[in-house]
């Protein structure tokens, strides 16, 4: 079994915010899972650094764009995958030579095939979307663009383009794209976004203008240098190239195809134009599209122009970066729009991971060093406990299958939970007090560890860094990431707990 997973390659013009982030460690959390059920794993992430938008604003910045993608990608958005404790197995840049020589491949294959054709056209373009737009993609406009349809996501009008272009013959697949998603459900979800692209197939495809000749920032056309591919179409072949689409072909047959975790605002490009890329280049399908909600602040969606962007280190130098990936793969259901409120964070902090995990855990290590020496006693967990280990532990990986990250997290939680009421039911300092009751005292603490430890390892993709303090805490040898995630709630214990580093230490209001 294989898994690989790809977030989107980020548009280098901006530096990294929290929504960026959001996705980033949403796709880390599914590689982390896939790799402790053994799987053959490989997650891919990089920088898209082409196109008339990177053009103005490095020319805007005095400098050319080889420097300023570079300075952003080693200032910004490499630190920003150190920042989220982010495991990819590759970050590919869309002006490497690797990516540039696999696109000019694919593009001279679609040519070779008859998919590509020079024409002349007219078309509203976003600079800002990279996108050329349809009148039901413009909105009347506001303030200072009063009387002008402006874009619907960056409100300001769009440019009108007049060129003679190559055009890549999209309009050809439409039936095929219509027979991918009704013999495919499953290909893009959720279903919101699969329903809407369906829905626009459906309503007829124009073939998509894949050349610019006006500025030359871009990877050349193989058979006409006066061209620069349109930064979408190079943009979305990062996901082959990066695995050796034309170079190498055993890594390629051996990742592909792919999972790409992409925003909903972009599922178009990535479920509409890129199967079509795919099958006139006559490679296999993605294996899933997965079209996340956006994150709102104060009701409006995160961006650095519309001034509601906070970047991640704002929240993991407070709450640390284990909150931070909880958080937004908890509080937020996978797939749908979630808010971002530094109360709602707060809140979550203290009463599900200081009070919550952090509590139950040094409580029961405390116990054990207090009533067995530290020795943990090797009782089977209390059966109606060991049935919610074994439950939730399945139940987890099941939601993982359907991208169900939250809920994941949510199944770690209820043995947590639980665990924190099976404490005050048994009042384990009461059984301590009855030489009679040293055998229960031995099985609720056992129970305790042998949850701890299921929970332990259900979090371990989504905390890694807390979930191995946790293991080491409870005893658990070596990297957590080396157990198995399906047998999570098999783990035995071993036969000492150990230290307990803190794990969330409360945070002062300032
Ligand atoms: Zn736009």
């Amino acid at each position: 079994m294989g898994f690989y997973v790809t977030t989107p390659i980020f548009y280098v013009n901006d530096v990294p915010h929290i929504g960026h982030a959001y996705n980033i460690v949403a796709a880390d959390a599914l590689a982390r899972w896939h790799r402790m059920r053994g799987e053959d794993t490989w997650m891919l992430t990089g920088t898209d650094e082409h196109g008339q938008k990177i053009l103005r604003t490095a020319t805007a910045n005095d400098s050319t764009p080889e420097d300023w993608t570079d300075r952003l990608v080693e200032s910004a958005w490499k630190p920003n995958l150190e920042v989220l404790n982010v495991a990819n197995d590759d970050f590919i840049r869309t002006t490497e030579p690797r990516h540039r020589d696999g696109v000019q491949k694919f593009l001279q294959r679609l040519y070779d095939s008859g998919y590509i054709y020079y024409g002349e056209f007219e078309a509203e373009y976003c600079v800002g979307c990279e996108e050329y737009k349809t009148s039901t993609d413009l909105v009347p406009g506001q303030g200072e663009y009063e009387g002008q349809q402006v874009c619907s996501i960056h409100s300001r009008p769009t440019e009108t383009v007049k060129e003679a272009n190559y055009f890549f013959k999209l309009s050809e697949f439409q039936d095929r794209l219509l027979e991918l998603y009704d013999s495919r459900p499953e290909y893009v979800q959720p279903a919101s976004v699969r329903n809407e692209l369906r829905s626009f197939i459906a309503a007829g495809l124009n073939d998509l203008s894949i050349s610019r000749s006006t500025f030359d920032w871009g990877i050349k056309v193989p058979w006409d240098e006066k061209h620069v591919v349109y930064v979408w179409f190079d943009a979305l072949l990062n996901y082959i190239t990066a695995i050796g689409y034309g170079e190498d072909d055993e890594s390629f047959e051996r990742r592909w195809p792919g999972n790409h975790i992409v925003g909903k605002d972009i599922a178009r490009f990535h479920a509409v134009i890129w199967p079509a890329m795919q099958m006139a280049a006559g490679i296999e399908i993605s294996e899933r599209v997965y079209g996340h909600g956006w994150l709102l602040v104060g009701g409006e969606k995160m961006s650095k122009s519309k001034a509601t962007g906070i970047s991640p280190e704002q929240i993991t130098d407070v709450f640390g970066v284990d909150a931070f990936r909880f958080y937004f793969l908890s509080a937020i259901h996978f797939g749908s729009d979630g808010s971002f409120s530094w109360e709602d964070l707060d809140s979550r902090y203290h009463s599900e991971l200081a009070n919550g995990i952090g509590n139950l855990a040094s409580r029961v290590i405390a116990m054990i060093n207090k009533y067995f020496d530290g020795q943990i006693p090797q009782n089977a967990a209390e059966p109606a406990l060991a049935e919610l280990f074994a439950g939730a532990t399945d139940r987890a990986n099941a939601a993982i299958d359907e991208f169900q990250i939250h809920d994941a997290v949510a199944e770690a939680f209820s043995i947590v939970d639980r665990l924190n009421g099976y404490i005050t039911e048994t009042t384990p300092w009461v059984l301590a007090k009855d030489e009679a009751q040293r055998d229960r005292l031995a099985e609720v603490l056992a129970t305790n560890i042998r949850g701890i430890g299921t929970a332990a390892v259900l979090l371990a993709p989504i905390m890694p860094e807390s979930a191995q303090k946790l293991w080491q805490g409870i005893g658990g040898e070596g990297d957590i990431a080396d157990q198995r995630i399906q047998d999570a709630s098999s783990w035995v214990g071993s036969d000492r707990v150990g230290e307990l580093p803190p794990l969330f230490p409360r945070i002062e209001q300032s």
